[in-house]
């Protein structure tokens, strides 16, 4: 019998690791799953939880206000070294290149415990863009036991590398499991407050560290400039509760009542909305996956 700890911290993380999560645990005969959250993101976190009914075995707790990322990334470190050293695990298994990933695994390399990598191989090859992100999964991958990577592009980055052949397990996007169990649904939880939206639809996500102050400004004013131009069309934002997103959203779009920022939304509701929208303009990695999925149009 393996133990698996299936270690996460944001809500891309917990969508796209559910699937996994719910896996393991119908092969009990096989392993023993256990979950461990950091709390990266905990209020958005909590929402996909719900929707998978998956129960975290530990919480770190690690967000503190105006945290640095080195910060983040000690107290991930040192957090998650205590729970390899308690609970002693055959693998730990990570999604996608955040801090959490990256200090988990770094936590389990110390260890010299085997790490599994849902998403490995993706690269933009500029170390800035995203960041941190680029290089927490360039690290990750050359940490990994087992690089489940979602394509043959994917592959072939983790081979260029210099990662071994018998490493690399080409999975398909996890994504896409999450979409199509939530799709099946097909219900609203909380947004029953949104107000009576018109025929067309535009759905906007916009989260980016790259994009802070003069990107987002930019694009918050062509938001603003089509709103005017289009009255007939409703505008529905989920705006991040970060500050350099919120702050500046609600700054220069709040005033149209065409535009509405709503509050983060829990996962179910996320793909109600995408299936009715139009067009949906994100800068998130995920939703550009999803749509295609649901056949809308997506402007990166
Ligand atoms: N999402 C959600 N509620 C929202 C906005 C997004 O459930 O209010 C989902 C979306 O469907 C996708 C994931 O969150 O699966 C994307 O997360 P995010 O944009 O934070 O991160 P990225 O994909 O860029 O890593």
């Amino acid at each position: 019998m393996k133990r698996i700890i299936t270690i996460f911290g944001t809500r891309p993380e917990a969508i796209k690791l559910a699937p996994v999560v719910k896996e393991i645990e119908k092969r009990r005969h096989q392993f023993e799953s256990m979950v461990l959250v950091t709390g990266q993101h905990d209020e958005l976190l909590e929402q996909m939880l719900m929707v998978f009914q998956i129960k975290p075995d530990h919480n770190l707790r690690v967000m503190q206000e105006n945290q640095t990322l080195a910060g983040l990334t000690s107290r991930i470190l040192e957090g998650i070294d205590k729970m390899i050293k308690e609970y002693r695990p055959d693998i730990i298994l990570v999604q996608g290149d955040t801090t959490t990933v990256f200090a988990a695994s770094l936590a389990a390399f110390y260890n010299r415990i085997s790490i599994g990598h849902v998403e490995a191989g993706l690269r933009t090859n500029d170390k800035y863009e995203p960041f941190p992100e680029e290089i927490n999964r360039r690290l990750t991958d050359q940490m990994a036991d087992y690089a489940f990577a979602p394509t043959e592009t994917a592959k072939r980055n983790l081979l260029k590398a210099g990662i071994s052949d018998r490493k690399i397990f080409v999975t398909g996007n996890t994504v896409i499991d999450a979409l199509i169990q939530v799709s099946a649904i097909d219900k609203r939880e909380t947004i029953d407050e949104l107000p009576r939206l018109n025929d067309r639809m535009v759905l906007i996500t916009a989260h980016r560290r790259e994009n802070f102050g003069k990107p987002f400004m930019n694009v918050f004013g062509a938001v603003r400039k089509l709103a005017l131009e289009m009255k007939d069309v409703s505008f529905v934002y989920p705006v991040h509760p970060n500050p350099n997103v919120f702050n500046m959203a609600h700054e220069m779009l709040s005033q149209l009542p065409n535009i509405h920022l709503i509050k983060p939304i829990g996962y179910l509701d996320f793909v109600w909305l995408m299936r009715r929208a139009h067009i949906i303009l994100t800068d998130s990695g995920g939703i550009q996956e999803e749509a295609p999925s649901l056949h809308k149009p997506v402007l990166v």
